[in-house]
């Protein structure tokens, strides 16, 4: 089907094209009674704050085009040879998932008639399209499974089953998820989204040297790496992050872990930390490869409770957190009544508030973009704690952190300093997750 248009993002009211439309068609950006643009010049009119996006996928989704270009060539490439000989290796039976990776691809999943099933066009929203969009500017070569996730827990469970009922090719197959996978692959060709999904290229894993296909790292790896970083191959990354000898097991090889840790990553680890995908993102090539060597030796949590009685003890013993807080250039860092670390006081109270009311948070979530982090994420909102307010790069750094957010369509509940003054005040700030979670 020719001609199928999707409305990226429109200019806002600050420009003299206010209501004017970019349009992707036929992969390519067009601006609505002009020409063609490039994916490079929407960005820009991004940076500039002239845009608002209808949904935040389709930015994730402009932004992994214009990196893919930058990406290929960014990475050494192992010699041909060395490809050649891999392939062959796995070809041998030697590595039998590289090679069901490499025939996987080759062979077609789904076909071009499937994006028009008028039983799930009948359903089907830009929303959706959106949708398709952040996955695959998040998941590139995963992104259908990860998609066909999504889309089945966003629709109600009444329209899917009404649709499963009724739409003869899920009654040939008598499952109606590769039905919506492959319509959801078909519709993100014919409507241009495939554009941004980038062959997996051969690497060189950083940490072992060893040849490998990006495609053969698990979706959990590309999680934690982050899609534009999978520098280690599959049996590196299974031995560091995941790893089964207890190596670090004495207080002495405890406490220096903890004292290397903390150097490296310029802070107090949590408890969590080396659970976490902020282990590798927003930091270089060097700094992630001493991460790897790092938590190849870490200590296991029960371990470091049992001999330290609990994370907060050990790191009171490694001399990072003297009696409970230390000073920092930010304030005191203190721990919350969780065991969270927080940078001050302010942020110690708003966490407390927060696990006193039973409320679910999650410690320093990273904005889409900008390599920003916030104080809390709750659901889906987004938790910062201003305490510097009045300090003008400071004041710069909230702005921009506005922006993103109204850009993203994330609801940021920003505190300040007054708001903190009474537990009265705290609670009216933060009242709106109490609702949510009843
Ligand atoms: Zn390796």
């Amino acid at each position: 089907m020719e001609g199928v248009q999707m409305e990226v993002a429109t200019f806002n009211a600050t420009t003299g094209w206010a209501g004017k439309r970019i349009i992707y068609e036929g992969g390519r950006f067009l601006l609505e009674g002009g020409g063609a643009i490039t994916a490079q010049a929407v960005l820009d009119y991004d940076r500039q704050e002239y845009l608002e996006w209808p949904y935040a996928g389709f930015r994730e989704w402009v932004e992994r085009i214009v990196s893919n270009t930058r990406l290929v060539g960014a990475h050494k490439q192992p010699s041909s040879r060395r490809i050649e000989e891999a392939k062959r290796t796995a070809a041998e039976g030697r590595d039998d998932e590289t090679w069901r990776r490499i025939q996987g691809r080759a062979r077609p999943r789904h076909r071009q008639r499937d994006a028009d099933n008028p039983h799930i066009l009948a359903w089907w929203t830009l929303a959706l399209d959106a949708v398709l969009a952040e996955n695959i500017a998040r998941w590139q070569w995963y992104w259908p499974d990860m998609a066909t996730d999504d889309v089945e827990s966003m629709m109600p469970r009444e329209v899917l089953e009404k649709w499963a009922a009724t739409d003869p090719e899920v009654a040939t197959v008598y499952d109606a998820s590769p039905v919506l996978m492959h319509f959801c692959q078909s519709r993100a060709d014919q409507i241009g989204l495939s554009a941004a999904v980038r062959e997996p290229l051969w690497r060189e894993c950083a940490l072992c040297g060893e040849v490998f296909v990006e495609d053969t790292l698990s979706d959990s790896r590309i999680a934690r790496l982050g899609v534009e970083h999978l520098d280690f191959c599959d049996p590196c990354l299974r031995q560091c992050l995941w790893p089964t000898d207890d190596l670090c097991k004495s207080e002495q090889a405890i406490l220096e872990y903890l004292r290397e840790l903390s150097v490296e990553i310029g802070r107090v680890p949590t408890q969590q930390f080396a659970e976490g995908a902020d282990v590798f993102l927003d930091v270089d090539l060097d700094a992630r490869v001493r991460r790897m060597r790092l938590l190849e030796r870490r200590p296991k949590v029960a371990r470091v409770r049992e001999v330290f009685g609990s994370w907060l003890n050990a790191l009171i013993q490694a001399g990072l957190l003297e009696d409970g807080t230390r000073p920092t250039a930010r304030g005191t860092q203190t721990l919350a009544l969780d065991g969270d670390v927080c940078l001050s006081l302010g942020e110690k109270t708003i966490d407390d508030w927060l696990f006193s009311h039973g409320i679910a948070h999650e410690r320093e979530p990273a904005y889409p973009e900008g390599g920003y982090r916030a104080d809390w994420r709750v659901g889906q909102d987004f938790i910062e704690y201003f305490g510097l307010a009045g300090n003008s790069d400071y004041d710069a750094r909230t702005k921009e952190k506005k922006r993103i957010c109204r850009a993203h369509q994330i609801n940021l509940v920003a505190v300040f300093p007054k708001d903190l003054t009474s537990e009265t005040r705290l609670g009216k700030k933060l009242s709106v997750f109490l609702h949510e979670e009843a």
